[in-house]
């Protein structure tokens, strides 16, 4: 099949927008002898002026060519080898041209469809062919700096929309995976799904559980640390899948008031500003939004059975991460910042004596902090309680005295005194 070839006088990318590593090494294995091309995402966000996340190269090369090639490369993968050629602390990644296998091949082995090895070598044709929206499978040619379009990606890039390469049926039922990045696409390109490419969130959407967990938990990651987690939460809910990433929360939401939805939106949202202001934001507390809902709810449950607040938030964090875990690995590492924010949230309240400053002190208390702002914002009657601690965090001394007294009742006569109100 011939591809579509646009000559560097026809289309708008250019070397001064591509990241001088990236350069380095599409030079370097040009001059030893090798096809060497940009591709995916780097190649589609250039072409729409964003700035790449960063830069993918694919080649004729082998893994262990690449390797001879630089000193400073790595070979990485279970699923497929590929070479992560390192500069400081940017990674340019380079795959060896890679083909879709067939059902039945030797090395192709399935499970209802759906891949589990797919590291057969193959030519630039089969490597476009096997990459999963057309937009993405856009090659520009380091050899004379053309760009190469074998399934029409240019087209559906100027119309803005999202299309599967191949049948959309087959292509995400060899891998599901491929509807959350369609979603993610979606939500960060403001791009339209293709109505094909639509249909299969409902016809195979259930697909998502059988998708190893641990895999889940990268994508979903991806998914809403893109600085779009709001819109690619509404698109989730809204093709209906999101059930089968979080069925505890989606159930939940279904059920109540609205609040699961206000506060996830209020969390989400919060993300995309930090991430938009470049400040950082870590998955501890974005899968702590996501599932606050359902540990309170149960919390609530508990309490109305006697036990305390702190007793009741513990056993029932455990009971929902224990769920969840079925779906979506949370590595451990996130899983217990997660859970100490969700229990600072029954310490808070608790400010007398020296409680208050001690959890001032905690490594988790600006999350614990963050969270209860959010709590207000769904609609929990926190006012109080959050003024308190945002006045709190800024006083001195003395005045954290006064403030500890003021909820001290029956301490001293000071303590009595009503506080003065924030201005
Ligand atoms: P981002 O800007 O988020 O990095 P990207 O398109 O570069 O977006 P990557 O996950 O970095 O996405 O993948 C690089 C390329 O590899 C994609 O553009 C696509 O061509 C191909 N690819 C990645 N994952 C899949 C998949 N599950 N199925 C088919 N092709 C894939
Ligand atoms: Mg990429």
């Amino acid at each position: 099949m011939q591809p579509e070839i646009i000559p560097r006088a026809e289309h708008s990318v250019s070397r001064a927008d591509i990241s001088e590593y990236a350069l380095k090494v599409l030079y370097r294995l040009k001059k030893a002898g090798y096809a060497a091309y940009l591709v995916g995402g780097g190649v589609r966000d250039l072409l729409l002026r964003h700035r790449p996340k960063d830069f993918d190269v694919a080649t004729d090369a082998t893994p262990d060519e690449v390797k001879k090639l630089f000193r400073n490369c790595r070979l990485i993968g279970r699923r497929f080898r590929l070479a992560h050629v390192h500069f400081g602390r940017d990674i340019i990644e380079v795959a060896t041209f890679r083909a879709q296998h067939r059902d039945g091949d030797e090395d192709g082995v399935m499970t209802d469809g759906m891949i589990l090895r797919d590291n057969v070598f193959g030519s630039l044709e089969e490597d476009a062919f096997r990459r999963d929206f057309t937009v993405n499978a856009l090659y520009y040619n380091i050899e004379d700096f053309s760009l190469v379009d074998y399934t029409g990606g240019l087209t559906d890039l100027e119309q803005r929309r999202l299309r599967m390469i191949g049948d959309p049926g087959v292509r995400i039922q060899e891998d599901p995976v491929r509807l959350l990045r369609a979603l993610r696409f979606a939500a960060k390109l403001g791009f339209s799904l293709d109505s094909q490419l639509e249909q299969q969130f409902a016809l195979h959407g259930e697909r998502l559980l059988d998708v190893p967990p641990a895999r889940l938990f990268e994508e979903v990651l991806k998914l809403f640390m893109s600085g779009y987690g709001i819109r690619a939460f509404e698109l989730l809910v809204h093709y209906n899948i999101f059930r089968y990433l979080f069925p505890q929360t989606a159930g939940l939401m279904q059920a109540d008031d609205g609040y699961t939805r206000r506060f996830i939106e209020a969390g989400l949202l919060n993300t995309d500003r930090r991430i938009q202001d470049d400040k950082p934001v870590t998955p501890f507390f974005l899968f702590g939004v996501l599932l606050w809902p359902v540990v309170r709810q149960q919390a609530q449950r508990l309490q109305e059975q006697d036990e305390s607040e702190l007793q009741a938030l513990q056993q029932s964090a455990g009971e929902v991460v224990q769920e969840q875990n079925r779906h979506i690995t949370i590595p451990k590492r996130f899983g217990l910042p997660m859970k100490e924010t969700w229990l600072m949230q029954a310490r808070l309240s608790r400010r007398q004596g020296k409680r208050a400053v001690r959890l001032l002190e905690s490594p988790r208390f600006r999350a614990g902090y963050d969270f209860l702002l959010l709590r207000h914002q769904a609609g929990e009657p926190l006012q109080e309680l959050c003024d308190w601690w945002t006045q709190f965090q800024e006083a001195d001394e003395k005045n954290q005295r006064e403030m500890l007294q003021a909820v001290s009742p029956g301490k001293s006569k000071r303590g009595r005194r009503r506080r003065k109100k924030r201005t």
